[in-house]
Formats: C-alpha cells, structure tokens, sequence
C-alpha cells in the first residue's frame, strides 16, 4: 500500500503560552519517530497552503476574514482562553487545512491508498462561526466538502477517536445528511457535546465514553454504534479525526486506550473503507498531548494504514 504523510515546518511555528498542552514539541515528537525505518516508505509531502475559497465551503467568509484580522504581528493573542494566535497560526492553520485538500486530491486521484496529515492547529472543534479548543478551521469538514464540490462524491463520513467530541464538525455537518459524522469520546468533558440524542438529520452518530473507560469499552462503542452506522451510510471517502488524547498516558482526559487499540479501530475502518470505498482514508491529527502516548499511538496509527498490522519497536 502506499501512504502519503503531509506536513509543513509552519505547523511547528503555530506557538502557544508556555505550559499549553498544544505545543509545537507534539509535531516535533512526530517528525522524530518518522525518521525510524518503520516510516521509510512513507511518500513525504510538504503541505501545501489551503485557499480561503476552499476554507469558505465549511465557514462563512465574515468569519474567516475575523480570523485573518487576529493574527498578531508579535507576541501572542487569546481568541479565548484555551485558543491562542501567534504570527504564524495563520499560516500554520492554512498549511492543516491545505493537508486535508491536498490528501483528499491524492487518495481520490488514485495516487496513493490514504495520507496521514500530521499538522496543527487541530480543527474538530471549530465551528462554522466559531474558533475555539485550540481550533481555527475545520480542516477536516472543508476536506469533506472538497471531496463532494470538486470530486461529485455524493457520500462522505467523518470519524472522530479523538476524546473529546468533535463539536465544530458536528456543528458543521449537522443539517447535511450527505456528510456522516461519528465519534467515541470521554463525557462529560470539554466542549460538553456529544450525547446520543444528538441526532442531526440522522446522520450523526455520538457513542460517549465515562472516564476510566478501556480498550474494551472503546471497541465495544466502535462495533455497536460506528461501524453499523458507517455500513448503513456506506461512505465514498472516509476522513479520520485522528486524536490520540484517550491514550492512558494523556493529561486532558481519563480514557485508558493503549496503541494497540488504536491499531484496532484503525484496521477496522480499514475494513469499512475498503467493503465501501476502495480503501479511501484520509487521517487528519487532531489531539494528543502526551508526547510518548502521542508518537506511540500515531506511530502506531500510521504504520496500520502502511501495512495493514504494525511492528513492535
Ligand atoms: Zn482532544
């Protein structure tokens, strides 16, 4: 199989106050595992810039134009207080969503199996008007929009392991039965959605998590809610919301997921793409804030969508 990786060295510039959990060191942890021989058949890509008429399929322009306008000359700013903008975030955001364009293009295309998008600032919170849970764009809902505006897909779903609950893709799909949005995380947590009854038109389906939940509870969420819901759906691309904060080792939530599960949901949604969809994945990195739990986990993530299974180091 071949797997395309994008990333952009701007990804690393998106700085935030010291002692935030959504660091530069994340992407940094990342770029070091890639140099194991584990990753040497990754195709490598820099990311490139995602457009402001792509971005505008997923948030309106008065929003986007408010973003543009806080990014600070020097120092930083809050957007709110967990959402910080350097000079460079703007950049940094545009490269995260021109990763998810630019891998959607490649995996449609034909020109590899899936990509993996290692990039931030992470995009699942982020609502169509709304910046928020260290999120500027949804990089993830404006791939899903390009994959139907510019590739007629008519069928396209959404995944979402993150622990927390991916509320701005939520938001963004939520009137749009055509997108299919999915999710297993901790509740209660931040941002506080996520409940089961939050429907959409019936194509979002929510399966939280209680906190000290395990591998066996997350599968058991996965098989019953997310695989049969995705079947039914039967999806044309299938994005990944790839965040690997549920892992035991993460500070922000109080799931106890170890790599292994993460190897498992992966082949399972390989499973699904591949009855559905030809195999079509593009992940996208949301969060994960542990940097041994981070590069593990996401190491581990990625060699699956190489190989198919993965190698202990
Ligand atoms: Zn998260």
């Amino acid at each position: 199989m071949a797997t395309l990786l994008l990333t952009h060295a701007d990804c690393i510039e998106h700085e935030t106050p010291e002692g935030h959990p959504e660091r530069p060191d994340r992407l940094r942890a990342l770029n070091q595992i890639f140099q194991s021989d584990h990753f040497n058949s990754l195709i490598a890509e820099e990311a490139p810039l995602g457009s402001i008429d792509s971005i505008a399929k997923a948030h309106p322009r008065d929003y986007i134009s408010m973003i543009e306008g806080r990014r600070p000359d020097e120092g930083i700013e809050a957007l709110d207080p967990d959402t910080w903008m350097s000079p460079k975030s703007l950049d940094a955001a545009l490269r995260a969503v021109g990763a998810g364009i630019r891998a959607t293009e490649a995996v449609l295309e034909g020109d590899v199996d899936n990509a993996f998008c290692s990039i931030r600032p992470p995009g699942h919170h982020a609502e169509a008007n709304r910046a928020m849970g260290f999120c500027l764009f949804n990089s993830v809902a404006v791939a899903a929009h390009h994959a139907r505006d510019e590739y007629g897909l008519e069928r396209v779903a959404v995944v979402d392991f993150d622990v927390h609950h991916g509320n701005g893709t939520q938001d963004i799909f939520w009137s749009d039965p055509d997108l299919y949005y999915g999710s297993t995380h901790q509740m209660p947590l931040f941002p506080g959605t996520g409940n089961k009854s939050e429907t959409g038109e019936g194509n979002i389906f929510n399966a939280p998590l209680s906190a000290g939940d395990g591998g066996e509870q997350f599968r058991e969420a996965v098989d019953s809610v997310i695989v049969p819901s995705l079947d039914a759906f039967s999806p044309q691309l299938l994005i990944i919301s790839a965040g690997f904060d549920a892992h035991q080792r993460d500070p922000l939530a109080s799931l106890n997921l170890t790599e292994e599960d993460f190897a498992w949901v992966t082949l399972k949604l390989m499973d699904v793409a591949s009855t559905h969809c030809e195999g079509r994945i593009v992940s996208m990195l949301e969060g994960g804030y542990d940097l041994q739990g981070l590069s593990a986990s996401c190491g581990t993530h990625i060699q699956v969508l190489m190989h198919g299974g993965y190698l202990e180091d």
